[in-house]
Protein backbone atom coordinates (compact mmCIF):
# COMPACT_ATOMS: atom_id res chain seq x y z
CA UNK A 1 0.00 0.00 0.00
CA UNK A 2 1.11 3.71 -0.45
CA UNK A 3 2.29 5.65 1.86
CA UNK A 4 -0.35 8.84 1.94
CA UNK A 5 1.55 12.50 2.41
CA UNK A 6 -1.20 13.70 4.09
CA UNK A 7 -0.30 11.36 7.38
CA UNK A 8 2.85 13.42 7.68
CA UNK A 9 3.84 16.91 8.95
CA UNK A 10 6.81 18.63 8.39
CA UNK A 11 8.96 15.97 10.96
CA UNK A 12 7.15 13.36 9.51
CA UNK A 13 8.10 14.54 5.70
CA UNK A 14 11.60 14.94 6.52
CA UNK A 15 11.72 11.02 7.56
CA UNK A 16 10.32 9.84 4.73
CA UNK A 17 12.11 12.50 2.21
CA UNK A 18 15.46 10.88 4.38
CA UNK A 19 14.09 7.75 3.37
CA UNK A 20 13.99 8.15 -0.52
CA UNK A 21 17.35 9.36 -0.81
CA UNK A 22 15.92 12.99 -0.40
CA UNK A 23 16.73 16.26 0.89
CA UNK A 24 15.50 17.89 3.89
CA UNK A 25 14.74 20.87 1.90
CA UNK A 26 12.67 18.66 -0.60
CA UNK A 27 9.87 18.10 2.56
CA UNK A 28 9.30 21.72 2.74
CA UNK A 29 8.55 22.08 -0.91
CA UNK A 30 6.00 19.21 -0.73
CA UNK A 31 4.61 20.52 2.55
CA UNK A 32 3.55 23.77 0.37
CA UNK A 33 2.54 21.89 -2.86
CA UNK A 34 0.03 19.62 -1.00
CA UNK A 35 -1.04 22.04 1.75
CA UNK A 36 -0.87 25.99 0.16
CA UNK A 37 -1.51 25.04 -3.05
CA UNK A 38 -3.77 22.25 -2.28
CA UNK A 39 -1.84 19.89 -5.08
CA UNK A 40 -2.47 16.04 -5.04
CA UNK A 41 -0.89 15.28 -8.45
CA UNK A 42 3.20 14.68 -8.18
CA UNK A 43 3.47 15.71 -12.18
CA UNK A 44 2.31 19.35 -11.60
CA UNK A 45 4.62 19.81 -9.01
CA UNK A 46 6.69 21.90 -11.56
CA UNK A 47 9.89 22.98 -9.49
CA UNK A 48 10.61 19.36 -8.56
CA UNK A 49 12.70 17.33 -10.65
CA UNK A 50 11.02 14.48 -13.12
CA UNK A 51 13.08 11.93 -11.59
CA UNK A 52 11.85 13.05 -8.27
CA UNK A 53 8.17 13.27 -9.34
CA UNK A 54 8.40 9.69 -10.49
CA UNK A 55 9.88 8.47 -7.38
CA UNK A 56 7.30 10.62 -5.41
CA UNK A 57 4.08 8.61 -7.57
CA UNK A 58 5.86 5.45 -7.56
CA UNK A 59 6.22 5.61 -3.66
CA UNK A 60 3.38 7.51 -2.42
CA UNK A 61 0.14 9.07 -2.64
CA UNK A 62 -1.69 12.31 -1.84
CA UNK A 63 -5.34 11.05 -0.95
CA UNK A 64 -7.90 12.75 1.64
CA UNK A 65 -11.22 11.26 2.25
CA UNK A 66 -13.46 10.92 -0.56
CA UNK A 67 -16.68 13.42 -0.53
CA UNK A 68 -19.84 11.45 -0.07
CA UNK A 69 -22.47 14.93 -0.41
CA UNK A 70 -21.90 18.94 -0.07
CA UNK A 71 -24.64 20.86 0.97
CA UNK A 72 -24.72 24.40 1.10
CA UNK A 73 -27.15 26.12 3.39
CA UNK A 74 -29.26 29.02 2.43
CA UNK A 75 -26.92 30.76 5.43
CA UNK A 76 -23.82 30.06 3.60
CA UNK A 77 -22.84 27.18 5.85
CA UNK A 78 -21.52 24.49 4.19
CA UNK A 79 -21.42 20.85 4.79
CA UNK A 80 -19.48 17.69 3.49
CA UNK A 81 -20.03 14.12 4.29
CA UNK A 82 -16.73 12.49 3.22
CA UNK A 83 -16.38 8.46 3.55
CA UNK A 84 -13.41 7.10 5.26
CA UNK A 85 -14.21 3.35 4.21
CA UNK A 86 -15.97 0.48 5.72
CA UNK A 87 -19.30 2.74 5.10
CA UNK A 88 -18.37 4.86 7.81
CA UNK A 89 -19.10 8.77 7.03
CA UNK A 90 -17.91 11.68 8.70
CA UNK A 91 -18.85 15.66 8.91
CA UNK A 92 -16.64 18.95 8.48
CA UNK A 93 -18.42 22.02 8.69
CA UNK A 94 -17.76 25.87 7.41
CA UNK A 95 -19.09 28.24 8.54
CA UNK A 96 -18.86 32.00 7.38
CA UNK A 97 -19.21 35.55 8.75
CA UNK A 98 -17.97 38.63 7.92
CA UNK A 99 -15.01 39.05 8.89
CA UNK A 100 -13.64 35.27 9.64
CA UNK A 101 -14.59 31.49 8.54
CA UNK A 102 -14.61 28.97 11.26
CA UNK A 103 -14.38 25.53 10.04
CA UNK A 104 -15.22 22.62 12.23
CA UNK A 105 -13.47 20.15 12.40
CA UNK A 106 -13.78 15.75 13.40
CA UNK A 107 -11.37 13.54 14.76
CA UNK A 108 -12.84 10.20 15.54
CA UNK A 109 -15.85 7.95 13.91
CA UNK A 110 -18.72 8.31 16.31
CA UNK A 111 -17.76 9.00 19.69
CA UNK A 112 -17.04 6.90 23.44
CA UNK A 113 -17.98 9.82 25.40
CA UNK A 114 -21.67 9.60 25.03
CA UNK A 115 -22.83 12.67 26.57
CA UNK A 116 -26.55 12.50 27.19
CA UNK A 117 -27.58 15.50 24.57
CA UNK A 118 -25.24 14.48 21.64
CA UNK A 119 -26.38 12.62 18.74
CA UNK A 120 -22.79 11.56 18.10
CA UNK A 121 -22.40 10.07 21.30
CA UNK A 122 -25.63 8.23 20.55
CA UNK A 123 -24.16 6.40 17.42
CA UNK A 124 -20.93 5.02 20.12
CA UNK A 125 -17.49 4.59 19.11
CA UNK A 126 -15.64 3.56 15.46
CA UNK A 127 -12.13 4.52 15.27
CA UNK A 128 -9.88 7.25 15.34
CA UNK A 129 -9.47 9.47 12.04
CA UNK A 130 -6.00 9.29 10.90
CA UNK A 131 -3.94 12.44 10.33
CA UNK A 132 -4.91 12.40 6.72
CA UNK A 133 -8.79 12.24 7.68
CA UNK A 134 -8.38 15.14 10.14
CA UNK A 135 -6.16 17.37 7.45
CA UNK A 136 -7.73 15.96 4.80
CA UNK A 137 -10.87 17.89 6.45
CA UNK A 138 -8.93 21.25 6.05
CA UNK A 139 -7.38 20.26 2.87
CA UNK A 140 -10.48 19.48 0.87
CA UNK A 141 -12.58 22.59 2.29
CA UNK A 142 -9.88 24.96 1.27
CA UNK A 143 -9.29 23.20 -1.96
CA UNK A 144 -13.18 23.46 -2.46
CA UNK A 145 -13.91 27.15 -0.99
CA UNK A 146 -10.98 28.59 -2.74
CA UNK A 147 -12.77 27.48 -6.15
CA UNK A 148 -15.84 30.14 -5.19
CA UNK A 149 -14.07 32.70 -2.89
CA UNK A 150 -13.37 36.36 -3.50
CA UNK A 151 -11.23 38.33 -0.95
CA UNK A 152 -13.17 39.79 1.23
CA UNK A 153 -13.08 42.45 3.64
CA UNK A 154 -11.45 41.31 6.60
CA UNK A 155 -10.26 38.21 5.55
CA UNK A 156 -7.86 37.07 2.74
CA UNK A 157 -9.06 33.42 2.62
CA UNK A 158 -11.71 31.31 3.40
CA UNK A 159 -10.77 28.97 6.45
CA UNK A 160 -9.01 31.54 9.31
CA UNK A 161 -10.40 29.63 12.44
CA UNK A 162 -10.58 26.02 13.33
CA UNK A 163 -12.74 24.42 15.88
CA UNK A 164 -12.30 20.83 16.85
CA UNK A 165 -15.91 20.43 17.67
CA UNK A 166 -16.78 18.09 15.35
CA UNK A 167 -17.89 14.20 15.59
CA UNK A 168 -15.42 12.67 18.26
CA UNK A 169 -13.33 13.99 21.29
CA UNK A 170 -10.05 15.11 19.67
CA UNK A 171 -8.15 14.61 23.49
CA UNK A 172 -8.48 10.24 23.11
CA UNK A 173 -7.07 10.49 19.68
CA UNK A 174 -4.14 12.63 20.62
CA UNK A 175 -1.56 12.12 18.82
CA UNK A 176 -2.95 12.23 15.30
CA UNK A 177 -4.73 15.59 16.91
CA UNK A 178 -1.53 17.11 18.13
CA UNK A 179 0.27 16.13 14.67
CA UNK A 180 -3.16 17.62 12.21
CA UNK A 181 -2.52 21.25 14.94
CA UNK A 182 0.96 21.51 14.37
CA UNK A 183 0.01 21.15 9.96
CA UNK A 184 -2.82 23.84 10.72
CA UNK A 185 0.21 26.00 12.47
CA UNK A 186 2.95 25.52 10.27
CA UNK A 187 3.98 28.05 7.90
CA UNK A 188 4.62 26.36 4.93
CA UNK A 189 1.43 24.64 5.17
CA UNK A 190 -1.51 26.37 6.63
CA UNK A 191 0.03 29.02 8.72
CA UNK A 192 -2.89 29.54 11.48
CA UNK A 193 -2.28 31.43 14.98
CA UNK A 194 -2.88 29.28 17.86
CA UNK A 195 -5.78 31.20 18.46
CA UNK A 196 -7.24 30.70 16.10
CA UNK A 197 -7.12 26.88 16.31
CA UNK A 198 -9.77 25.51 19.13
CA UNK A 199 -9.42 22.42 20.49
CA UNK A 200 -12.86 21.32 22.37
CA UNK A 201 -12.92 18.98 25.35
CA UNK A 202 -15.08 17.50 27.35
CA UNK A 203 -12.34 17.45 30.38
CA UNK A 204 -9.91 14.47 29.64
CA UNK A 205 -7.52 16.07 32.15
CA UNK A 206 -4.63 14.15 31.83
CA UNK A 207 -4.22 14.77 27.77
CA UNK A 208 -5.05 18.96 28.32
CA UNK A 209 -2.18 18.88 30.49
CA UNK A 210 -0.38 16.66 27.73
CA UNK A 211 -1.72 19.74 25.35
CA UNK A 212 -0.50 22.41 27.45
CA UNK A 213 2.81 20.64 26.77
CA UNK A 214 2.97 20.04 23.24
CA UNK A 215 0.86 22.38 21.51
CA UNK A 216 -1.26 24.96 23.63
CA UNK A 217 -4.00 26.34 20.95
CA UNK A 218 -6.86 27.60 22.13
CA UNK A 219 -8.96 25.17 24.76
CA UNK A 220 -12.66 25.34 24.75
CA UNK A 221 -14.23 23.21 27.83
CA UNK A 222 -17.49 21.25 27.26
CA UNK A 223 -19.15 22.28 31.20
CA UNK A 224 -22.67 22.30 30.44
CA UNK A 225 -23.78 21.75 33.93
CA UNK A 226 -23.00 23.91 37.40
CA UNK A 227 -22.14 20.93 39.72
CA UNK A 228 -21.15 17.28 39.39
CA UNK A 229 -24.44 15.38 40.26
CA UNK A 230 -25.86 16.91 37.24
CA UNK A 231 -22.57 16.86 35.58
CA UNK A 232 -21.99 13.21 35.94
CA UNK A 233 -25.42 12.38 33.69
CA UNK A 234 -25.04 14.78 31.12
CA UNK A 235 -21.21 14.22 30.41
CA UNK A 236 -20.08 10.90 32.24
CA UNK A 237 -16.90 11.06 31.98
CA UNK A 238 -17.34 13.56 34.73
CA UNK A 239 -17.16 10.80 36.85
CA UNK A 240 -13.84 9.87 36.09
CA UNK A 241 -12.73 13.70 36.04
CA UNK A 242 -14.62 15.76 38.21
CA UNK A 243 -15.72 19.55 38.12
CA UNK A 244 -13.15 20.87 40.25
CA UNK A 245 -10.38 18.47 39.03
CA UNK A 246 -11.58 19.45 35.61
CA UNK A 247 -11.01 23.72 36.52
CA UNK A 248 -7.63 23.11 38.36
CA UNK A 249 -6.64 21.73 34.57
CA UNK A 250 -8.14 24.81 33.11
CA UNK A 251 -6.11 27.03 35.09
CA UNK A 252 -2.77 25.03 34.35
CA UNK A 253 -3.85 25.07 31.11
CA UNK A 254 -3.95 29.16 30.88
CA UNK A 255 -0.54 29.00 31.70
CA UNK A 256 0.53 28.49 28.28
CA UNK A 257 -2.37 29.13 26.73
CA UNK A 258 -2.24 31.70 23.54
CA UNK A 259 -5.48 33.20 24.58
CA UNK A 260 -5.40 34.78 28.39
CA UNK A 261 -9.15 32.65 28.97
CA UNK A 262 -10.76 29.23 28.50
CA UNK A 263 -14.00 29.14 26.71
CA UNK A 264 -16.72 26.91 28.53
CA UNK A 265 -19.34 25.51 26.34
CA UNK A 266 -23.22 25.16 27.81
CA UNK A 267 -25.95 23.26 25.78
CA UNK A 268 -29.14 25.03 27.12
CA UNK A 269 -31.70 22.30 27.52
CA UNK A 270 -35.17 23.00 28.66
CA UNK A 271 -35.74 22.41 32.52
CA UNK A 272 -32.32 20.59 32.76
CA UNK A 273 -29.56 23.19 33.14
CA UNK A 274 -31.10 26.42 32.53
CA UNK A 275 -32.76 27.83 35.65
CA UNK A 276 -31.83 31.01 37.39
CA UNK A 277 -30.32 28.94 40.18
CA UNK A 278 -27.81 26.91 37.83
CA UNK A 279 -26.68 30.65 36.30
CA UNK A 280 -25.98 31.55 39.55
CA UNK A 281 -24.08 28.34 41.14
CA UNK A 282 -22.02 28.41 37.43
CA UNK A 283 -21.12 31.95 38.25
CA UNK A 284 -19.96 30.90 41.79
CA UNK A 285 -18.26 27.79 40.43
CA UNK A 286 -15.83 29.60 37.75
CA UNK A 287 -15.38 32.61 39.67
CA UNK A 288 -11.33 32.33 39.77
CA UNK A 289 -11.20 31.14 36.29
CA UNK A 290 -10.80 34.14 33.66
CA UNK A 291 -13.36 32.23 31.17
CA UNK A 292 -15.93 33.08 28.65
CA UNK A 293 -18.96 31.37 28.27
CA UNK A 294 -21.07 30.22 24.60
CA UNK A 295 -24.80 28.99 25.33
CA UNK A 296 -25.64 26.86 22.93
CA UNK A 297 -29.16 26.38 21.82
CA UNK A 298 -29.66 22.15 22.03
CA UNK A 299 -30.76 21.06 18.83
CA UNK A 300 -33.03 18.09 18.97
CA UNK A 301 -32.75 15.12 17.27
CA UNK A 302 -35.09 11.95 17.09
CA UNK A 303 -35.30 10.50 20.52
CA UNK A 304 -33.00 12.74 22.24
CA UNK A 305 -35.45 13.05 25.38
CA UNK A 306 -34.36 16.88 25.50
CA UNK A 307 -35.48 19.53 24.83
CA UNK A 308 -34.32 23.38 23.08
CA UNK A 309 -35.04 25.67 25.94
CA UNK A 310 -36.83 28.88 25.14
CA UNK A 311 -35.26 31.79 23.67
CA UNK A 312 -36.52 33.94 26.86
CA UNK A 313 -34.87 31.26 29.14
CA UNK A 314 -31.15 31.46 27.38
CA UNK A 315 -31.84 35.17 27.44
CA UNK A 316 -31.87 35.50 31.03
CA UNK A 317 -29.21 32.58 31.99
CA UNK A 318 -27.03 34.76 29.57
CA UNK A 319 -28.30 37.97 31.79
CA UNK A 320 -27.25 36.34 35.20
CA UNK A 321 -23.95 35.51 33.75
CA UNK A 322 -23.28 38.76 32.46
CA UNK A 323 -24.18 40.38 35.29
CA UNK A 324 -21.48 38.64 37.21
CA UNK A 325 -18.93 40.15 34.39
CA UNK A 326 -18.93 37.11 32.33
CA UNK A 327 -18.86 37.27 28.34
CA UNK A 328 -21.41 35.31 27.08
CA UNK A 329 -22.31 34.84 23.83
CA UNK A 330 -25.06 32.53 22.27
CA UNK A 331 -24.11 30.87 19.56
CA UNK A 332 -26.81 31.53 16.59
CA UNK A 333 -28.47 28.11 15.13
CA UNK A 334 -27.10 27.82 11.71
CA UNK A 335 -27.18 25.41 9.59
CA UNK A 336 -30.12 23.54 11.42
CA UNK A 337 -31.57 22.55 8.21
CA UNK A 338 -28.74 20.70 6.77
CA UNK A 339 -28.18 19.34 10.20
CA UNK A 340 -24.38 20.87 10.88
CA UNK A 341 -25.30 22.40 14.28
CA UNK A 342 -23.53 21.57 16.81
CA UNK A 343 -24.53 17.84 18.63
CA UNK A 344 -25.94 17.23 14.70
CA UNK A 345 -22.68 16.09 13.61
CA UNK A 346 -24.11 11.98 13.07
CA UNK A 347 -22.30 11.46 9.69
CA UNK A 348 -22.75 7.31 9.57
CA UNK A 349 -20.90 5.41 11.75
CA UNK A 350 -21.27 1.82 12.32
CA UNK A 351 -20.09 0.93 15.71
CA UNK A 352 -18.06 -1.43 16.94
CA UNK A 353 -18.75 -0.45 20.58
CA UNK A 354 -21.91 -2.11 20.82
CA UNK A 355 -21.77 -1.12 24.38
CA UNK A 356 -20.76 2.72 24.30
CA UNK A 357 -20.19 2.71 28.70
CA UNK A 358 -18.07 0.42 28.98
CA UNK A 359 -15.63 2.32 26.24
CA UNK A 360 -15.93 5.83 28.38
CA UNK A 361 -12.99 4.31 30.81
CA UNK A 362 -11.06 3.08 27.44
CA UNK A 363 -11.32 6.26 25.70
CA UNK A 364 -9.79 8.37 28.84
CA UNK A 365 -7.02 6.14 29.68
S1 LIG B 1 -20.45 16.00 23.03
FE1 LIG B 1 -18.40 15.58 22.19
S2 LIG B 1 -17.43 14.26 23.77
FE2 LIG B 1 -19.64 14.20 24.17
S3 LIG B 1 -20.39 12.39 23.05
FE3 LIG B 1 -20.63 14.17 21.68
S4 LIG B 1 -18.79 14.20 20.42
FE4 LIG B 1 -18.36 12.90 22.22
Amino acid sequence: MSINLLDFDAKGLTGFCAEIGEKPFRARQLLRWIHRAGEADFDAMSDLAKGLREKLSAAAVIEPPKVISDHTAPDGTRKWLLSVGAGNGIETVYIPEKSRGTLCISSQVGCALACAFCSTGRQGFNRNLTVAEIIGQLWWANKALTETFTSEAGRERPVTNIVMMGMGEPLTNFENVVTSLDLMLDDNAYGLSRRRVTVSTSGIIPAMDRLRERCPVALAVSLHAPNDALRDQLVPINRKYPIRELLAACERYLQSAPRDFITFEYVMLDGVNDSMAQAHELVQLVRDIPCKFNLIPFNPFPDSGFRRSSANAVSRFRDVLMEAGLVTTVRKTRGDDIAAACGQLAGKVLDKTRRVHRSIAEAAG
